[in-house]
């Protein structure tokens, strides 16, 4: 699969549509006794990574990690590596659950406020009749072990883990070899979307590239970290300009 490296994290440089099937092959079965699992970096996750030793080490052992959010390919662009599209947790998620249904596997839908994860399920259940959703939990629990026993129990073989960032990537990384799925994956605040309690931008902002200002709009204390973005571009600025001068010097 061809990644592409930006600012210390390998993307795979893929379409919504590719990853969709990459995803599927990794949920097909389970391989050398782990799970694999999905992570979805945006440039404050990546930003989080140069002082959280944890979440670099859990984003770098993912089996698949894609571009959630135009800042990151924004920054491809800037290197000279341009990613071919933003692939976003919540998009990825949602082309996956037709293929979920149709290939019947076991879904177990981890995250968000308590009654959050039923009502997504509710309404995923609705679209798509056929589709096998084993279990919800919510993502305020107390007990790790008692939630990775009851994913255990219920049986899943792909488990979405809404628990938002860093906290879905040290559990994913922490439980991969316990849980018996073939594949988790982390999609950030999706369950809200899918119950309904959040609305995702109007098409307008998606097609503008510009849905990070429509959750501005709408959650305005989200601007002291989305304040990482600048720091991010210039990181970008400044990986590009130290290639080039390495180019220079090797002429
Ligand atoms: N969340 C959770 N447990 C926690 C903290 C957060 O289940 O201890 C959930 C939260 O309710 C929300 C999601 O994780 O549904 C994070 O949403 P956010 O929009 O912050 O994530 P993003 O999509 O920006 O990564």
């Amino acid at each position: 699969m061809p990644k592409t490296r930006v600012l210390g994290i390998s993307y795979e440089n893929v379409t919504l549509e590719e990853a969709v099937e990459d995803v599927m092959s990794l949920a097909a079965n389970r391989r050398l006794g782990q799970a694999a699992y999905v992570v979805t970096p945006n440039p404050e996750i990546s930003e989080a990574c140069i002082k959280d030793e944890r979440l670099a080490k859990a984003i770098a052992e993912a089996n698949y990690i894609v571009p959630d959010g135009i800042g990151v390919i924004i920054a491809s662009k800037i290197i000279g590596s341009p990613l071919k599209e933003r692939v976003g947790g919540f998009d990825l998620a949602t082309a996956l659950l037709p293929q979920i249904a149709e290939q019947g596997l076991r879904l177990y839908l981890l995250g968000a406020k308590p009654g959050v994860a039923e009502k997504a399920a509710e309404n995923i259940r609705k679209r798509f009749p056929k589709i096998r959703i084993t279990g919800t939990q919510d993502g305020y629990f107390q007990s790790e072990k008692l939630v990775v026993d009851a994913i255990s129990n219920a049986g899943a073989d792909i488990v979405f883990v809404a628990l938002g960032s860093p906290k879905q990537e040290y559990f994913m990384a922490k439980y991969r070899d316990i849980l018996p799925a073939n594949l988790l994956m982390g999609i950030g605040g999706s369950l809200d979307v899918f119950a309904g309690v959040a609305k995702r931008a109007p098409n307008i902002f998606i097609w503008l590239n510009l849905e990070w200002f429509y959750r501005l709009l709408c959650q305005p204390w989200r601007f002291a970290r989305m304040l990482k973005l600048p720091k991010y571009l210039l990181g970008a600025l400044s990986d590009r300009f130290i290639k080039q001068s390495r180019r220079k010097k090797d002429i």
